[in-house]
């Protein structure tokens, strides 16, 4: 009874299926493994890279990091030191609050994250040659298992606010943040509700 097992395999389709996602995880690692060689920068930090640049800047914390790689906090510190000492990303002390730490990219760290714009090209390439339908039914079907496995804490999900149902637009037209999170009881600005959210909730 393993997916693992080629003849219980034959006759059950959703054991099928799940030994499909293990493979389509690997070939995820190995994409991230021939662009860490090539940018000399380890998957984990390759990770941490993207997560700073496209996470709304007070969700960039060490715990968000942590979760989002899957690993021990102190583990994300060190990774965090290792971009830090290759100039990559800087540490501050937010000046109203100096137990607050904002972690910010270096224009080296801006150059490096440009380069790793086309992670997951591969994939895409291949999900691109579906018909718009059938990519409308994978992402359907993809979506309801990513939200059963973040129910279960097997992800950490996060996107952006506008489908977001925490999101209120407009609350304060004419302010230069006229956006309203209910959940997180904030204001936010066009740049913010483009960035994604650990804190996320779909309609
Ligand atoms: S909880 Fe939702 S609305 Fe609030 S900041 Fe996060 S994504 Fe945006």
């Amino acid at each position: 009874m393993s997916i693992f097992d080629p003849l219980y395999r034959q006759n059950n389709l959703g054991g099928q299926i799940t030994r499909t996602f293990f493979s389509i995880s690997q070939a995820v690692r190995n994409i991230f493994w021939d662009k860490s060689k090539i940018e000399h920068l380890t998957p984990v930090q390759i990770k941490t890279l993207l997560f700073i640049n496209y996470t709304r800047k007070e969700a960039i914390t060490v715990g968000n990091i942590a979760k989002n790689l899957s690993c021990a906090p102190a583990t994300a510190s060190g990774i965090i030191d290792s971009l830090e000492k290759k100039k990559l990303i800087l540490r501050s002390r937010d000046l109203e609050d100096r137990r607050k730490v904002h972690l910010d990219l270096t224009q080296s760290g801006i150059r490096a994250v440009n380069l790793l714009e086309d992670i997951g090209i591969e994939l895409e390439e291949i999900v691109s040659e579906f018909t718009e339908k059938e990519q409308e039914i994978l992402e359907n079907l993809l979506h309801r298992i990513t939200e059963r496995l973040t129910d279960k804490g097997l992800i950490f999900s996060s996107d952006i606010c506008t489908d977001c149902c925490y999101f209120s637009r407009d609350r304060f037209i004419g302010d230069p943040k006229p956006h309203y999170c209910e959940q997180l009881h904030t204001l936010l600005s066009e740049d913010d509700i483009c960035k994604e959210c650990p804190h996320y909730k779909k309609h």
